[in-house]
């Protein structure tokens, strides 16, 4: 059985903890191997090697730690089908979604590369008389990045990356339920030339989130995963002083208007729906359909769904894998089987899947939800699309901005008016116009508003460079002596 452990100072280190986790292949429901999970003292190690390794990461020049930077691109790029393999054999996800996951993840890294222009300040020459003032932008410390199991390469790429070229030393903790990437990332990282102890991974549970988040010399926390764990993060964290960002769960819309281009809407319905089996927090799950084309786009939907493949990640062919656990896949079901007795109809029902081994769950349907409904009110995070009929853009747009969550949404409609509109009333983070995932690039951030972020900083781009360091202002002036004197006011700058 495979012992998956943990990684610091440098080295694999295995847990003395005598407490492990299973690790499953979801495509088969089997154990494939059993991940350790940290004690308080194992995080202490951890974060004792950050902690020495931070003044050196530090002082190493721009320059040095773009090259880094560059190198890792390499090795990840040299390695994408090996990093989707280890994703793809532990998330259940296909082998084209992970390529995808690891092609995303990239761009984080590349995006760190322009660390020396990123992370330049202000100059201002003769601010007062012989007086200059300029900013500059200094990193944190020991930062720690608490990962969700659906993003196992991707997202913490999207922090260490920014972090570490930002001068700090980072700890991962990342989900017990795939954990192999962050150790084969940590291999890389090494490769790439980064000094022992500037980045180490401690697998484990809410033992090792607690340590990290009660942890003195943790400056900072970056967390994405579900609402409630991201709460918990952002309150225990911020009320020991740290700096903190914690994105949380969604359920994002999908507008159709009554001109949209109805096919177009329900390919990108079905991609967005059922990709990496609804396990995405950019997913959509509720397609909003304008009464007079509704019954039009469900027939479209309902058409493409029996051609979607769905089987083991790792055949080539197949487009949907499954989902993480048994448990998981037992209460995405579970929505689908209380969903008639709350008036939706079940128009394409995919709980035949699930006798199948493996998690799996086949793209299901639902049409006339309605917001009362648990299916439309709970993030289900599986492959179950829910159709709620809207009389129209306000009603659509009503129906979005009451709703606690808000990662993603988007508008399809051929109006151009209509789109702008709906980009200036939309209460919710990322929007896709006609673009049903709409994940920023790397140079743009990533998050989202109310409960689906805790904290004000969305991640990566310029806003995870803002997040990874802390400004600092210098006033400066290098007078004549002789011309000094005593002055109690307050300076002016006139
Ligand atoms: P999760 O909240 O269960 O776990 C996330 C992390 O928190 C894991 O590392 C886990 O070990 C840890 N954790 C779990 N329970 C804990 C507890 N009680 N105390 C302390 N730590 C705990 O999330 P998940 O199931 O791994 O991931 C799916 C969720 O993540 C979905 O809700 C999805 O929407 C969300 N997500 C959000 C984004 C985003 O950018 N907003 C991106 C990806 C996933």
């Amino acid at each position: 059985m495979k012992r998956i452990s943990h990684w610091i100072d440098g080295k694999v280190v295995e847990s003395t903890s005598e407490r492990s986790s299973a690790v499953f292949d979801p495509a088969t429901g089997e154990q494939s191997g059993a991940v350790d999970l940290a004690s308080v003292a194992e995080v202490e190690a951890a974060v004792a090697s950050a902690a020495r390794a931070f003044p050196g990461w530090r002082a190493a020049s721009l320059s040095q730690r773009a090259e880094v930077m560059f190198r890792l691109r390499e090795l990840v790029d040299a390695n994408r089908k090996e990093i989707a393999s280890l994703v793809s054999a532990e998330h259940g996800k296909v082998l084209s979604d992970a390529m995808g996951e690891v092609a995303r993840g990239l761009e984080n890294i590349e995006f760190a590369c322009g660390v020396p222009q990123l992370i330049k300040g202000d100059y201002s020459e003769q601010a007062a008389g012989g007086i200059d003032v300029y900013s500059i932008r200094q990193p944190l410390g020991v930062v720690a990045g608490i990962t969700p199991f659906n993003f196992p390469a991707m997202v913490p790429m999207w922090m260490f990356a920014n972090a570490l070229a930002c001068g700090n030393t980072f700890v991962l903790k990342p989900s017990e339920k795939d954990p192999s990437v962050a150790l084969f990332l940590a291999e890389l990282l090494a490769q790439a030339g980064l000094p022992a102890g500037c980045f180490n991974v401690v697998q484990g549970d809410k033992v090792a989130v607690d340590a990290i988040l009660e942890h003195d010399d943790v400056a900072a926390v970056s967390f994405v995963g579900s609402t409630p764990i991201a709460k918990y993060i952002y309150e225990t964290g911020t009320a020991n002083g740290k700096r903190v960002q914690a994105l949380g769960g969604a359920k994002n819309h999908m507008l159709v208007l009554a001109d949209a281009d109805v096919d177009m809407a329900a390919d990108a319905a079905v991609g967005a729906g059922y990709g990496s089996a609804g396990e995405r927090c950019m997913a959509i799950s509720v397609v909003l359909a304008a009464d007079s084309i509704a019954d039009e786009l469900v027939t479209k939907i309902a058409e493409r769904i029996p051609a979607i493949k769905v089987g083991p990640g790792n055949e080539p062919d197949n487009e949907m894998g499954p989902l993480i656990t048994a448990e998981h896949r037992d209460r995405v079901k579970g929505y689908v089987d209380a969903a008639p007795g709350e008036g939706a109809t079940v128009v394409v029902d995919g709980r035949s899947g699930a006798d199948r081994d493996g998690f799996f769950l086949d793209p299901t349907l639902l049409d006339h939800v309605t917001p009362d409904m648990a299916c439309y009110r709970d993030e289900i995070f599986g492959p179950v699309l829910s159709v709620v009929r809207v009389n129209g853009y306000q009603d659509g747009i009503d129906t979005i901005n009451a709703n606690p969550y808000a990662n993603g949404t988007a508008i399809f409609t051929r109006d151009g008016g209509a789109a702008r509109q709906f980009q200036f009333d939309v209460q919710v983070g990322m929007v896709g116009v006609n673009v049903p995932v709409p994940v920023p690039v790397s140079y743009y951030s990533f998050g989202g508003w109310k409960s689906s972020l805790f904290g004000d900083t969305h991640m990566y781009g310029p806003e995870g460079i803002n997040f990874y360091t802390q400004a600092k202002v210098v006033t400066s002036r290098w007078p004549d002596p002789s011309t000094s004197t005593v002055d109690l006011g307050f300076p002016e700058t006139r």
